[in-house]
């Protein structure tokens, strides 16, 4: 199975997909890791996403489907949870010819909803592992210890993109580009949403049954 989480920042895509991941041995492919991972390490990649994900404006999509499509490469047979990508209509017709050339297809589009008050709760008081990428929020999900990741005991940040003004213009794009995937995945039968408030658990209950995975 190969499935889209996708919705605005701070919808708990990235949070879901880690229990997805823990409990069911899903795969996560999440671009926005990819990315930092890039700029962690210095790559010719980092340094060309760098500027553009601190601002909270979008990679290129040639530069975005490129990766993705060496990372799924890898991954032929497994479960597979695409998180923040596609985030616009180029990058989802890139998607659909990776798949083709892979002989698989997407199964669901899965939409998570959540009120932008309460999104921008969740981005400014979030928190992120520098090595797992493990997320954490300050009220709703602090860490055991102040500043150190529960999972691997590496440092609790918070992201460069997490601030008032790159949080506006993440929100902004995502506006102009990732809503109008919705209306895409109606098109192709395979759209659905629900609601991404209420507890992680809540929420999660919620994906499983859209999935109909036990
Ligand atoms: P969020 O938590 O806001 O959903 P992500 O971690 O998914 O954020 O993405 C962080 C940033 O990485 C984005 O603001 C963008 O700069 C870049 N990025 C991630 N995925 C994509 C993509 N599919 N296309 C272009 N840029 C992307
Ligand atoms: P996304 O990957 O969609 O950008 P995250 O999973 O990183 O979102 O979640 C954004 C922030 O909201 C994080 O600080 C996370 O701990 C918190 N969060 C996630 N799900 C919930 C929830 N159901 N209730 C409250 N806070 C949540
Ligand atoms: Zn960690």
């Amino acid at each position: 199975m190969i499935f889209l989480l996708f919705g605005p920042p701070g919808a708990g895509k990235g949070t879901q997909s880690a229990k997805l991941v823990k409990e069911k041995g899903m795969v996560h492919v999440s671009t926005g890791d990819l990315f930092r991972n890039a700029i962690k390490n210095e790559t010719e990649l980092g340094k060309k996403a760098k500027s553009l994900m601190d601002a909270g404006n979008l990679v290129p999509d040639d530069i975005t489907i490129a990766l993705v499509e060496e990372t799924l490469k890898d991954l032929q047979g497994k479960d597979v949870i695409l998180d923040g990508f596609p985030r616009t209509t180029v990058q989802a017709e890139g998607l659909e010819k990776i798949l083709e050339k892979m002989d698989r297809k997407l199964e669901q589009a899965l939409f998570i909803d959540v009120d932008e008050n309460k999104l921008l709760q969740r981005l400014t008081g979030r928190r992120v592992c520098s090595n797992c990428g493990a997320s954490y929020h300050v009220e709703f999900h602090p860490t055991k210890a102040e500043g150190v990741c529960d999972l691997c005991g590496g440092d609790v940040k918070q992201r460069k993109d997490d601030t008032e003004a790159a949080i506006k213009t993440r929100l902004q794009t995502y506006k102009e580009n990732t809503l109008p995937l919705i209306d895409y995945y109606k098109t192709k039968g395979i759209y659905s949403a629900i609601s991404g408030e209420g507890s992680t658990d809540e929420v999660y209950g919620r994906i499983l049954q859209q999935l109909s995975v036990e």
